[in-house]
């Protein structure tokens, strides 16, 4: 390739190692995105998940109560409890069933909800079968005697409570911090001289079952004793089951959320952190796998090296309260949610996200392709663009190197390139012009450095250059070579006869009578005044004997006019002699003039061969 042709295609390098520098940088850029994006997603769905379960548990609770204030409306005569039940059940939308047990436990009444995920149940008859589990009756039951127990201390604390009212309100604090705190030990202490607090249960996988429930995994069990209205005795327990096909929905919800942020692989799931068990179906991530994570499952969102992706795992808070709120009434202190939670974080349900790896490398794997296609069609339209400079500058820089160093070497031919308006069609076309204008100058001064510029005739430099070259063919060829030598006779008489103007004229007729009788390849030269030289090759001497009788002929019968129009002849003398292959042209032409001065002793106007 020509040097600078291969100049302009070594700039395709910068060119090509900034592209593909740029586009690493960019594909770093956008994988790191990427992984960000994929985490901060990760973190948002699942924190926000987080915070609408915990709602969701806590108007599982709320419902719970509604129930329960439904239950203890205490008007049983003019409403069997059954249909209290059922129209209070409809109140509600996450409890899937509610029972009743005597005080020994054997289920008296089971109504199941009438929600959607019930469509498909038919209930089972189970009245008179044992229900609940032995412990948790047993803790139901001993929620009631502490309650009843403390009956008396919960009079006279509402009793100086309500005195405590009574004097702020006198004191006119009814807007003061202490009244507020009042106010709130006092709806406290109602609560609890109303029934005792709820027991809540995480399990009940089996009696799900044996309700017929459409689950048969652990789900919240919120339960009370059944008080009578008038004694205030403990006649039997009631117990609601949450609905927790709601939760697979809720986990199945999550996923639709990722996906539509676009993150494919995904894993959401519930567990019970009291078991370590799965609440809700995980089909990646298994609990033998999760007993190995739990310990350092945190909510960090980091990709981590051996388990392959990012795992977090957040607590919902109301689950834990659900569940420390039963022991804390045991233990009778005075629930504050936040400390409860704190005081046994292993309870209740926690949230788990996993994106493995593979989510991440997907997307790194898009980038790449995408990158890659990039970064292709820019090197493709940096190698056209080089190209086509190489094209159209180095190619015609190229032509017109090539074209001065043949003018250099006296061999220019014309090469027809491309027109174009441009500076460097310009250049071309200048450079053409100029090697035009030296080439017929060249020609002129040839023309005059070798010809007569009086008969038109070559002269005698041109002849030696004839001579050498007819030497060279005839020695290829083998065949003779002749020289003749002409001479006019007594010429000095025509210029002092009719003027020199008529000797140049006789001159010029001659040259062109003579020229019409040979071929175009025998070279005719004037060497001096009225002197001609003839050489002709692939000839004999007989042949050559008659085109010089036949010349001196035509020059004799010529008639030639003076200016005053008055006729008049000239003749030629011509010596004749073949060139010998071993003689140089000097010698040949020596034995011409000699044949010619013999001509001229013997009268003229002949031929001497
Ligand atoms: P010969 O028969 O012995 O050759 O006699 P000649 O008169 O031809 O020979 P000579 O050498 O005495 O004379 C030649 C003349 O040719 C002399 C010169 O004036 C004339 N002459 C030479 N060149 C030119 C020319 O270019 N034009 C004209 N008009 N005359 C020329
Ligand atoms: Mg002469
Ligand atoms: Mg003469």
């Amino acid at each position: 390739m020509h040097s600078i042709r291969s100049k302009v295609f070594l700039w395709l390098l910068p060119l090509i190692l900034t592209t593909l520098f740029l586009a690493k940088s960019y594909y770093d850029v956008r994988e790191a995105q990427a992984t960000s994006t994929v985490q901060q997603l990760a973190l948002m769905t699942a924190t926000l998940g987080a915070r609408e379960l915990e709602h969701f548990f806590h108007l599982r609770e709320q419902e719970f109560e509604l129930l329960s204030s439904a239950i203890n409306l205490c008007d049983k005569e003019s409403h069997p409890f059954e249909e209290t039940v059922t129209s209070a059940l409809r109140l509600t939308s996450g409890l899937s069933a509610i029972i009743s047990s005597g005080p020994d436990g054997l289920v008296t009444h089971v109504q199941l909800s009438s929600n959607h995920s019930n469509r498909h149940v038919l209930q089972k008859n189970i009245k008179g079968q044992y229900i609940l589990p032995e412990a948790e009756l047993d803790d139901l039951f001993h929620r009631y005697q502490t309650w009843t127990a403390k009956q008396s201390t919960y009079t006279n604390q509402q009793v100086a409570l309500l005195t405590d009212e009574a004097e702020l309100k006198a004191r006119g604090e009814n807007n003061s911090e202490r009244y507020r705190h009042v106010q709130r030990k006092l709806l406290d202490v109602r609560e609890r001289l109303k029934s005792p607090y709820t027991q809540v249960i995480l399990g009940g996988a089996s009696q799900a079952v044996s309700l017929g429930l459409p689950f048969n995994m652990d789900t919240y069990i919120f339960s009370r004793p059944i008080l009578n209205c008038d004694s205030g005795n403990l006649e039997g327990y009631y117990s609601a089951f949450m609905d927790r096909t709601l939760l697979e929905d809720f986990v199945y919800s999550l996923k639709e959320e990722l996906l539509s942020n676009g993150i494919v692989l995904s894993e959401i799931a519930l567990i019970n952190e009291r078991s370590g068990e799965f609440l809700t179906q995980s089909s990646t991530l298994n609990p033998e796998l999760l007993k190995t994570l739990t310990p350092e499952l945190s909510d960090s969102v980091n990709v981590r090296q051996d388990i392959e992706g990012i795992a977090l795992r957040l607590p919902i808070e109301t689950s834990r309260t659900l569940i420390t709120k039963t022991h804390d009434h045991i233990n009778n202190r005075l629930h504050n949610p936040e400390e409860l939670a704190k005081s046994d974080p292993k309870s209740g349900i926690s949230l788990l996200m996993y994106i493995p790896a593979a989510e991440l490398q997907r997307r790194c794997d898009q980038i790449l392709a995408e990158v890659v296609i990039w970064a292709s069609v820019i090197a493709l339209v940096f190698t056209l663009l080089i190209f086509l400079l190489a094209q159209s500058i180095a190619g015609p820089i190229i032509h017109l190197t090539e074209q001065a160093e043949s003018l250099a070497r006296g061999q220019h031919r014309h090469k027809s390139v491309k027109s174009r308006n441009d500076e460097i069609g310009r250049l071309l076309h200048t450079f053409e012009n100029m090697a035009a204008t030296i080439k017929t100058k060249e020609n002129d001064l040839f023309e005059q450095a070798t010809h007569d510029t009086l008969t038109g005739c070559a002269n005698r430099r041109a002849l030696f250059t004839y001579a050498a070259e007819e030497k060279r063919l005839a020695e290829q060829s083998g065949g003779s070579l002749f020289v003749f030598m002409l001479d006019l006779d007594h010429f000095k008489n025509v210029n002092d006869l009719y003027g020199h103007k008529t000797g140049d004229y006789v001159l010029l007729e001659f040259a062109q009578t003579v020229r019409k009788l040979l071929r175009t390849e025998d070279k005719f030269c004037r060497i001096g005044g009225e002197e001609f030289s003839l050489l002709i090759a692939e000839t004999d001497l007989s042949s050559a004997r008659i085109i010089a009788e036949r010349i001196r002929q035509r020059v004799e019968d010529l008639i030639l006019t003076d200016p005053q129009n008055n006729e008049f002849k000239i003749t030629v003398s011509i010596g004749l002699s073949e060139w010998l292959p071993t003689e140089s042209f000097d010698q040949a032409l020596l034995h011409s003039d000699e044949r010619l001065y013999t001509a001229k002793r013997a009268g003229r106007n002949r031929v001497i061969s």
